[in-house]
């Protein structure tokens, strides 16, 4: 009876035509045009989370050693797909004029924005139920960002609830007006694509102007976290403010340290340091007062995770985080190192997962910053340190090298070559984001280094990847100030400088030449690697901004190409 009563109030209210939903109306979702869910399921608690997904069937309960742990395969898409993101070009407006257009940022139409919108909210208008999400991006209050998401399922609201910050009191969740909010039709397939002149079903679409952007067919959860994340590359710099691709964590004298760095290249597992406390382990921005986390959880990668190795990301894995394609034993426990299902599988987890995380999320102007790379020419030595001009050149060139194929011994690493360590997420010209860390780094006396977490003693296939090990007594040394104690020798190829040996890091393992068997087949490699990053700076030579080529690979092109 009680029910029957709530049902008619809870439709009793109609809009141009519709009835609109008493949860609809109290949420403002009509405004968005979504009417029908009765039942709005509103920032629920991590154990109505785990009720939610097991009832809805949407993954299984794996027995971690910490405790058990929800996991999820997200289907076809175990990645992002960049190729389908869209943003509306409105003429003449001033998205328009501020926005890099381009592969990164591929403009749609405002009509075509309205079809796809059309279709992931005729989708919600025929669901009896829905996930609200309301959280916020942005640690530092003075740029902080209100973010809100609808979903379909329950565990995308436990991906977000893991990954942005959490409000803390109920009342901060009454009338919420959202600065942006993400509609996630994923299970909604856009059939229309080829007419529309889209890349494939899939379409990730934002509306700057309107403050909304939709979701559909793809149930990869890493496309809510990136999306905002791009959004914050936006308004943050219009504000003063830098966005930055990187990691941070924070000392015991309260000294901060950045890791900028492509997927792969260590931000997650490096910024996890037993002796230093988490301030985030993706997305910062840095401001007047310092540096700040963008979100409020971690997103690690699990493949060949080991709690030697790893044990602060390996511990987070308990009950409340969430597994993503994660291969699952016949008894129920996890298997990290079968790839079976995707070499990105993940976790996500709240920051308070990991122990000495950093509650502020903030700390003060940063003493170091590191540009970690991942390269498997096996070239680049562990660590080396840049002069400012140097930084800025590493920080355009924003190298990292994938292995094509996992054969031993036959596959070329193919080397990419991604602005400020993120061009995926860039909404603005990467000389933006240039000008506005030069001006930090001078401003503050950071220092910066260059650390290359890939191969030594030769290519992939050949020579091997440095010992996690091995790089966190590289990054110690940073961190400690002891490298300053070192003595340098200048790289040949790359100018940059090279400590000869690092407390517990021997010169053979310093210096790349020694590591290889061949010193003539090193220096071939390396002018190889040098012609690369040649031919990738050519594009930010143009006039309009500041030319940093001359701090890049000193030995000119034409010489080592013969
Ligand atoms: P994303 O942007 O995709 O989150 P990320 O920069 O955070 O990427 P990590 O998740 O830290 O990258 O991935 C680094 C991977 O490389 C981990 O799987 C880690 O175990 C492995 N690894 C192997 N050797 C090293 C090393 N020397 N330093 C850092 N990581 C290493
Ligand atoms: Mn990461």
């Amino acid at each position: 009876m009680l029910l029957r009563l709530s049902r008619q109030l809870s439709i009793s209210k109609k809009i141009k035509g519709r009835y609109l939903s008493t949860t609809c109306n109290q949420f403002g979702l009509h405004k968005l045009g979504i009417y029908k869910p009765e039942i709005i399921h509103h920032n629920l608690s991590y154990p109505e989370l785990l009720r939610h997904e097991q009832k809805n069937k949407e993954g299984t309960l794996m027995k971690c050693k910490y405790g058990d742990t929800f996991s999820i395969d997200t289907g076809k898409f175990t990645g992002r797909s960049p190729k389908d993101k869209w943003i509306v070009k409105e003429v003449d407006s001033e998205t328009d004029s501020n926005i890099w257009w381009g592969n990164v940022n591929k403009p749609i139409s405002p009509e075509i924005f309205d079809d796809l919108y059309t279709k992931a909210i005729s989708h919600f208008n025929s669901l009896d139920e829905c996930y609200l999400f309301d959280g916020y991006c942005g640690a530092s209050l003075k740029s902080q960002k209100r973010v809100r998401f609808v979903h379909e399922l329950a565990w995308q609201q436990h991906f977000v609830s893991n990954m942005f910050i959490r409000p803390t009191n109920k009342s901060e969740l009454y009338n919420f007006q959202p600065d942006f909010t993400i509609i996630n039709a994923c299970s909604v397939v856009n059939q229309d694509w080829k007419e529309q002149g889209l890349n494939s079903e899939v379409a990730i679409a934002f509306n700057l102007e309107k403050k909304v952007a939709v979701i559909l067919g793809t149930w990869y959860g890493g496309e809510n976290k990136k999306g905002i994340f791009s959004l914050m590359n936006y308004w943050l710099p219009l504000e003063g403010v830098m966005s930055m691709h990187c990691s941070a964590n924070i000392g015991q004298d309260g000294d901060t340290a950045l890791f900028f760095g492509l997927s792969g290249t260590g931000k997650t597992t490096l910024s996890a340091d037993p002796q230093r406390n988490l301030i985030g382990d993706d997305e910062h921005g840095w401001d007047q007062d310092g540096i700040f986390n963008f979100e409020g959880g971690c997103y690690a990668k699990t493949i060949n995770l080991s709690e030697d190795n790893e044990p602060d990301i390996y511990k987070a894995i308990r009950t409340d985080a969430l597994l993503e394609n994660v291969y699952q034993n016949e008894d129920q426990t996890p298997d990290y190192d079968n790839v079976s299902k995707t070499q990105n599988g993940r976790v996500s987890y709240p920051i308070y997962h990991i122990d000495n995380w950093h509650r502020p999320q903030q700390g003060g102007h940063p003493k170091n910053v590191i540009f970690l790379t991942c390269d498997a020419f096996g070239v680049l030595p562990p660590v080396s340190k840049l002069s400012p001009g140097q930084a800025m050149y590493h920080f355009l060139s924003g190298y990292t090298a994938k292995v094509a194929g996992t054969e031993r011994g036959i596959t070329e690493p193919e080397a990419t070559f991604s602005a400020c360590f993120g061009e995926a997420f860039l909404t603005l010209h990467p000389s933006k984001y240039a000008d506005l860390l030069q001006k930090k780094l001078e401003d503050n006396q950071s220092n910066a280094y260059l650390v290359n977490t890939g191969w030594t003693g030769g290519p992939y296939g050949v020579g091997s990847r440095m010992s996690i090990k091995e790089t966190r007594l590289c990054i110690d040394a940073i961190l400690s100030g002891e490298i300053e104690q070192a003595d340098f020798t200048e790289d040949p190829v790359f100018g940059f400088q090279i400590p000869v040996e690092l407390p517990g890091v021997s010169p053979k393992v310093c210096n790349p030449v020694h590591a290889w068997d061949n010193s003539d087949d090193y220096y071939h490699q390396s002018y190889k690697l040098a012609a690369m990053f040649q031919e990738n700076y050519s594009k930010y030579t143009g006039e309009g901004v500041t030319d940093y080529s001359q701090y890049g690979p000193i030995i000119k092109r034409d010489v080592f190409l013969k």
